[in-house]
């Protein structure tokens, strides 16, 4: 059993080829091929992006085009907050 720490939840996979990577916090859990996409689950179980990521510095946003700014893929993951079209810089 291999075992990784996310956010203070543990991910692990049974040393098995092909085995998924299986999360359980709380009431809730997951299981994913990759390990990014189960670090992604926990993302949005927790419903905060991951403060360590390395491309939106933990703020849950990406900036796009140098004025607007798109939700982290890497937080979330493509098509999340797909009713979000975009977020204008300083929106109060
Ligand atoms: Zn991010």
């Amino acid at each position: 059993m291999t075992s990784i720490t996310h956010r203070d939840i543990t991910i692990t996979q049974a040393e098995v080829p092909g085995a998924p990577f299986a999360w359980v916090h709380d009431d809730a859990g997951g299981s994913a091929e990759a390990l990014d996409e189960a670090k992604r689950q926990i993302n949005r179980h927790l419903a905060t992006p991951d403060p360590d990521c390395t491309i939106c510095a933990g703020s849950g946003w990406e900036e796009l085009l140098g004025w607007r700014e798109v939700p982290c893929t890497a937080c979330w993951g493509p098509g999340f907050w797909a009713g979000v079209k975009h977020h204008e810089r300083n929106q109060k």
